[in-house]
């Protein structure tokens, strides 16, 4: 099976990884502050905090700026469930705004939301293809409000001239698996503010202050959220190739983009993305009249070896957020889930490799 996504490990990342165990600490340590160096070099932020997973990441950050019970942030449905999750365990209300048909948050749409309550944006980079950070900048500070970027799938993406997530106040990064780069488990905070990272390092690390020698300090609870050196040393190692594989993936993706130009079936996102993406995923947008017959696709391209996935059934749908939220139907979200298809795209591709998945997938489409 030729998945949507997968990691890449070279015996570099495996040396690495086996010196960091043999190094004096594992974890805490100086490999740690190195990796987290490299990433403020990297993205050209002042600080950067290493979480043992986006998950965790956001969750510090939205305790960073202050989220808490009866606040509301406006978030995009058409993401990993985590960013909204963690806006729950933070007891805030996510307010789900439609997308475009690029499957990012819609700018245009975030004002007539925005309530005495709403504390926070929270937007999304699909697939690795930037919001209009610009624009939801501007919004946040006319309305007071924070800017968190999750950019879990963007790492080394470009907006006009800035990486994807350097204009937000705080953007979490994955180093999941199958993300960009990977630390196995993982992920990061940037962001330039001082005293929002001061609060984050905190919540990482059970919120123990060093004082004198052996005394320590503690004014708010924490978490042991902490990347482990072995991680660390994985994601140095990795985020060497970060520009590499993203342009592996760019290749692959415009290979596809030429291969299905003007076919009948679908259109791809990719063709008409205005930034450098980092295709961590590459949809394709099914036209209307196969909605009916995606399982019937999906499940044919299985059958040819195709690791394709379906990015993302809108959060609002889960039985949780029903329960908590009632029924909410926003139509672009909705059309997407259903038109929407990943089909593979990733560093350990060869251009081949593509034009092989290509021919597959517009074979089941003509039989379909
Ligand atoms: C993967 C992902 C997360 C969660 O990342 P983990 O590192 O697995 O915790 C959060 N948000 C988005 C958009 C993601 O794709």
């Amino acid at each position: 099976m030729n998945p949507y996504s997968t990691q890449s490990i070279d015996e570099d990342d495996i040396k690495a990884v086996t010196n960091a165990l043999r190094s004096p600490q594992l974890t805490q340590g100086k490999i740690n502050e190195e990796f987290e160096s490299k990433l403020s070099e990297y993205l050209n932020m002042k600080y950067c905090l290493t979480f043992n997973s986006a998950t965790s990441a956001l969750y510090a950050a939205y305790k960073a700026i202050g989220l808490s019970k009866n606040d509301e942030a406006i978030t995009s449905p058409i993401s990993f469930v985590a960013t909204s999750n963690m806006l729950l365990e933070c007891g805030v209300k996510p307010i789900f705004c439609d997308v475009k048909r690029d499957g990012n948050i819609n700018e245009k749409l975030i004002l007539p939301l925005i309530t005495p309550k709403t504390k926070a944006i929270v937007s999304v980079d699909y697939a690795g293809n930037s919001i209009e950070a610009a624009v939801i900048k501007n919004i946040c500070k006319k309305h007071d409000l924070f800017f968190i970027s999750d950019s879990s799938h963007s790492i080394g993406g470009i907006y006009q001239d800035h990486k994807i997530g350097t204009l937000a106040d705080m953007s979490i990064f994955s180093f999941h698996a199958i993300k960009p780069i990977t630390t196995g488990e993982g992920g990061a905070i940037v962001t330039n503010d001082t005293d929002l990272y001061e609060k984050a390092k905190l919540i990482r690390s059970h919120g123990v202050i060093k004082k004198d020698l052996w005394n320590t300090d503690v004014n708010n609870s924490g978490f042991n959220f902490r990347m482990t050196e072995l991680q660390a040393a994985l994601g140095i190692s990795q985020l060497k190739k970060l520009d590499i594989f993203i342009g592996i993936r760019e290749e692959i993706a415009q290979t596809y983009d030429f291969i299905f130009k003007n076919n009948p079936y679908f259109f791809t996102l990719h063709q008409n993305i205005p930034h450098k993406t980092t295709n961590h995923l590459y949809p394709i947008i099914l036209s209307p009249e196969f909605w009916c017959i995606k399982e019937n696709i999906f499940t044919q391209l299985q059958k040819e070896g195709l690791g394709v996935q379906v990015h993302y059934k809108p959060i609002y749908e889960f039985s949780l957020y029903k329960k908590l939220f009632g029924d909410i139907k926003l139509n672009n979200a909705n059309d997407f889930y259903r038109a929407e298809i990943s089909i593979p795209c990733h560093q350990k591709m060869t251009l081949d490799d593509a034009k092989k998945c290509a021919g597959k997938i517009l074979k089941v489409f003509e039989q379909s």
